[in-house]
């Protein structure tokens, strides 16, 4: 695994912990005693405030955007476990404290509280595991030039936006780092991980994506489409693993909007960072490095995210 260099926001220097990854947003740390992250008990993961669009971290960054997102992650995996009723789904997390005595004490390092969180290590798939009940994105693109979604074929004059008939899974191919993920197909799933698994995940993602979605509309919230990934637990259980069901692995629209919105841009007013796409689109020609973000995007990208919290959870 590599790290980023040019991050707006270093890995913090966190006592106890050793520094072995940093992606775009996310840090990974080790227990100073494990020797890898294969063998290591459990990991830390730090979500930063760092910002990404198109491949490239942006600069500044969005403030407590971290905070926000790990927040946000809790909640999800609480709710998927069983608090909204459904049945419980295997996930990452790991105990984050320890009792010493009568005391609870927390394993996590107060630099990074709130944004941090103690999963099991896991043999991660390596597959994006992305459902989409709507059309937008990369979907769109793709239904535009050949009918289809990650050659799924679908119903002939669907807009941008539009709802889809069924939710799909669209599966991309988790490329090494620094690379671009790429859509394929579910045969070609199968070619990457095996039928057995394939399919696994695939009914997973599906029945998340279904229970997420309609916790969503209770809220008046449409989670057009999202992201998951899993891995391998020691007993070689699937389990539902980094981040869920976030502003960054998710786009949530405004169901009122949606439903009288006649253009793109009013039918899908986000709660993502498509705030940050499109005023990226908009200003850079996506060659070299792109420009700093100004104020209003990043204060405009922070109150959305705050307000889907908000709007969720109640919190
Ligand atoms: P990108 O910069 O494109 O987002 P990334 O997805 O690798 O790359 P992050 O999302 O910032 O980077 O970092 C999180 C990393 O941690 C991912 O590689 C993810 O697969 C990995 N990860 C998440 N949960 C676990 C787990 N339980 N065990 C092992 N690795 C995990
Ligand atoms: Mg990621």
């Amino acid at each position: 695994m590599g790290r980023v260099t040019d991050s707006p926001d270093p890995a913090f220097d966190l006592a106890g912990w050793r520094h072995v990854y940093s992606g775009k947003v996310r840090d990974l740390y080790l227990p100073d005693d494990a020797r890898d992250t294969a063998s290591a008990p459990h990991l830390l993961v730090v979500a930063s405030d760092r910002v990404s669009a198109f491949d490239h971290v942006l600069s500044p960054g969005i403030p407590d955007k971290g905070v926000l997102l790990t927040t946000l992650s809790l909640w999800w995996f609480d709710q998927l476990a069983g608090a909204d009723g459904g049945r419980g789904i295997p996930n990452h997390l790991a105990a984050d404290h320890v009792l010493v005595g009568d005391e609870a004490v927390s394993l996590i390092p107060d630099a990074v509280t709130g944004r941090a969180m103690i999963v099991r290590s896991l043999d991660m798939q390596p597959i994006e595991c992305v459902v989409r009940g709507y059309l937008t994105g990369s979907g769109w693109a793709e239904y535009q030039a050949d009918g289809t979604v990650c050659g799924i074929r679908l119903p002939a004059g669907l807009g941008n936006g539009d709802r889809l008939p069924a939710p799909i899974f669209t599966p991309a191919f988790k490329a090494p780092m620094g690379e671009h993920d790429e859509n394929i197909s579910f045969d070609q799933t199968v070619e990457i991980v095996g039928a057995e698994r394939a399919e696994e995940l695939r009914d997973l993602s599906l029945e998340i994506y279904e229970r997420a979605a309609r916790a969503a509309e209770a809220h008046g919230l449409i989670l057009a489409d999202t992201k998951f990934e899993f891995g391998l637990d020691d007993e070689g259980v699937m389990t539902l693993a980094d981040e869920v069901l976030t502003s960054d692995s998710s786009r949530y629209w405004d169901a009122a909007a949606w439903a009288v919105g006649t253009t793109p841009t009013e039918r899908m007013a986000s709660f993502d960072k498509q705030i940050v796409r499109d005023w990226l689109a908009a200003e850079w020609d996506k060659t070299g490095e792109p420009p700093a973000l100004p104020t209003e995007i990043v204060e405009r990208t922070s109150a959305r995210y705050r307000e889907l919290l908000e709007r969720l959870t109640g919190a």
